[in-house]
């Protein structure tokens, strides 16, 4: 591997964690290993923990938090457990252990200011320089678009949803 990639999915469109998921399959087929940390309870479904788990003991999912979603009775838990997640996810970047980390939902800790956006700045530049680092989720700040060698920004121009068709296996879960 020459460089470690820091790509973002980011934007209103769906596609960000399916984005991302394609990379840790497209890793996988090499023989990379790969790290998938959730920072969003409740977001993965039983389509993808199955077929991550199809995949073998190359690719690790960790699922993290309680959602920290504004809605929550105990927010400062939330907090914490999103910010034990961010731990655990630079540990497995700093590890040697994978090829490729991918942080699912994460621009939300930077959003909601759970984390420290610097931190998290200083943190991704920093770290070991052959680790793929993959970002998604909506609303990509600045500071992370800047440092970021690859960033996709979906757009949502139709979704069944406002439609009225519900969710469905396979392509929402
Ligand atoms: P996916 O996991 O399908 O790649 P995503 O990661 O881009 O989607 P999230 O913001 O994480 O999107 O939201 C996950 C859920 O919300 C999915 O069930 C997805 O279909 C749905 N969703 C995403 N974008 C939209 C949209 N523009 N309108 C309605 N529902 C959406
Ligand atoms: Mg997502």
């Amino acid at each position: 591997m020459q460089k470690g990639l820091l790509i973002i999915y980011t934007g209103n469109g769906k596609g960000k964690t399916t984005a991302a998921l394609g990379l840790v399959l497209r890793a996988r087929g090499h023989g990379m290993r790969v790290c998938v940390v959730q920072f969003i309870k409740g977001k993965w479904q039983y389509g993808e923990i199955e077929g991550l788990s199809l995949l073998g003991e190359l690719v690790e999912l960790h699922i993290f938090g309680k959602g920290f979603t504004w809605l929550s009775k105990d927010m400062e838990k939330d907090k914490e457990a999103a910010r034990y997640a961010f731990d655990f996810a630079k540990e497995a970047v700093c590890s040697g252990k994978y090829d490729m980390v991918v942080m699912d939902e994460f621009t939300y800790l930077i959003n909601y200011k759970i984390i420290d956006e610097k931190d998290a700045v200083e943190f991704l530049v920093n770290r070991p320089k052959d680790v793929h680092v993959v970002i998604t989720g909506r609303g990509a700040s600045n500071a992370l678009i800047e440092i970021a060698d690859l960033v996709t920004q979906m757009q949502d121009i139709k979704h069944p949803y406002t439609i009225g068709i519900k969710a469905q296996k396979g392509i929402e879960f």
